[in-house]
């Protein structure tokens, strides 16, 4: 059997992966808030927790593994983008329930697009109150947490090893994050378990009155309920080790103490633009649908994605997702010549067995095209999600030929430098760019590139 090495944020170590049973291999990775479009940073760890869920079916049978990612459908941000869409006075329950439903399937489409696999399992938060107000009873019995005006809190004081995933003292993370100080926390770094609701907001009956949960008791409720009090791997982007992290280890091992609750803690880095993490609170994101939209192929984003180790920082560009394109549209033109589907090579399994090495995956890809494996290459790119039963539609259909526009637009460029008029030529160019094309200019040529979102017909009637 194929052994399989994982970095392991709580001991900071590449180790060897030992299920706690080989027959049953659990994981459970964070998932979304549901009130928007997921953006593209958004994307990593789904695809990241793809790959190894992939891998791990792979090596102890797809029967074997159970993967649960959670949709978090009650949440403050989800309040407010109500509130906002309906105004006062307005049918605020209602305007959530719509929002919840939509963007959970606007999540599914476009996680499928992408090539990721269903988890197992895919809770959403509100299914689960009942079992998170067990769970918080259990902690205010153990001395854990305790209720103060409507609210319970986890008493950070009340669970020694605070802090050890992140590997921070409690006072370091009082001065490295914006704590909620409110007058009833005993102490600053005290989280919420519950809160009170208003009338008008989702609320459910506890015996602190009607309130809801805060967001960290979710995940321990919903990862105890459907993988138990201990499992083996647990996911998410390194933004969420500290706090959400901390605080789900500190609940889920005070709730139940018996158990070890995650073995292995792994934690994509994130997705960057220009040095900064992408995110909604930053404004620097686009959403992984504004990017289908525009043409690019779900496999094309999807290998950018492999191309760079899920613990290195990596930014999106149009020159890789380029490079994406014609590397996979010549792998495609290899694997339709390859039969059915099978086994992928196993060079590419022991690198994935190498904590997910998928950027030495792909370079194992080359090598089989060079070879002209066409088989393996298939099986392979199948294995990857690059490929379904089929070459994908858009890979099948001939590249676009741009060679006589490319004249049409030297012809106008020559024009007018005699001229001294341009005006042609910057109708053409920016004509071709709206349309996705890259135009490159020179004395000599005129060179047409088309992207990945290249559509032929914006340039119908215009040139
Ligand atoms: P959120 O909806 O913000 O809780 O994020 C959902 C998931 O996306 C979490 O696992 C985050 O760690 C992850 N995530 C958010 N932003 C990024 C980013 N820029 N790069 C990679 N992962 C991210
Ligand atoms: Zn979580």
């Amino acid at each position: 059997m194929t052994t399989i090495k994982l970095h392991n944020t709580k001991t900071r170590q590449k180790e060897v992966f030992e299920p706690l049973d080989p027959d049953n291999v659990r994981m459970y990775v964070c998932g979304p808030t549901v009130y928007d479009r997921a953006h593209l940073g958004n994307a990593r760890p789904v695809i990241v927790f793809d790959v190894l869920f992939r891998l791990l079916r792979h090596v102890y049978g797809p029967e074997h593994v159970t993967y649960v990612r959670n949709f978090t459908d009650v949440d403050d941000k989800i309040n407010a983008r109500a509130i906002e869409n309906v105004g006062e006075g307005g049918d605020v329950n209602a305007e959530i329930a719509r929002i919840t439903e939509m963007t959970t399937q606007w999540f599914l489409d476009d996680m499928g697009a992408l090539g990721a696999l269903e988890p197992t399992q895919m809770p959403r938060a509100t299914q689960y109150i009942g079992q998170m107000v067990a769970m918080i009873e259990k902690l205010i019995a153990d001395g854990h947490a305790y209720e103060a005006e409507g609210h319970v809190l986890f008493s950070v004081e009340s669970y020694a090893t605070y802090g050890a995933l992140s590997g921070r003292s409690v006072d370091d993370m009082i001065a490295g994050s914006r704590v909620e100080v409110a007058p009833y926390k005993r102490n600053p770094m005290d989280f919420v378990l519950w809160k009170p609701s208003s009338d008008d907001l989702p609320g459910w009956d506890s015996p602190w009155g009607r309130g809801r949960p805060g967001w960290h008791i979710e995940c321990s409720a919903m990862s105890y309920e459907l993988l138990g009090e201990s499992f083996d791997i647990h996911g998410g982007g390194n933004d969420l080790m500290f706090p959400h992290h901390e605080n789900e280890i500190a609940q889920s091992c005070c709730a139940h103490p018996e158990g070890g609750f995650a073995q292995v803690w792994m934690h994509n880095e994130m997705l960057q633009v220009e040095g900064k993490k992408m995110s909604k609170s930053l404004g620097n994101f686009f959403t992984v649908h504004d990017l289908l939209e525009q043409g690019y192929p779900g496999e094309v984003i999807r290998f950018v994605f492999l191309s760079t180790h899920y613990r290195k920082p990596m930014d999106w560009t149009e020159a890789k997702a380029r490079e994406a394109e014609k590397t996979l549209r010549k792998w495609y033109a290899q694997a339709a010549q390859g039969v059915g589907t099978g086994e992928p090579y196993k060079p590419v399994i022991n690198l994935l067995a190498d904590d997910l090495n998928s950027a030495g995956a792909i370079a194992e890809c080359h090598q089989l095209s060079l070879a002209d494996d066409v088989s393996m290459l298939r099986h392979t790119l199948q294995f990857l999600g690059l490929m379904g039963d089929d070459v994908p539609a858009w890979a099948s259909a001939p590249k676009a030929d741009l060679s006589e526009f490319e004249v049409q637009l030297f012809e106008a460029r020559k024009t007018a430098m005699k001229t001294k008029d341009f005006s042609e030529v910057d109708r053409l160019k920016s004509a071709f760019v709206e349309a996705g094309v890259e135009v490159r200019m020179s004395k000599e040529r005129v060179e047409l590139v088309p992207g990945p979102g290249f559509d032929p017909a914006k340039l119908e009637g215009v040139v």
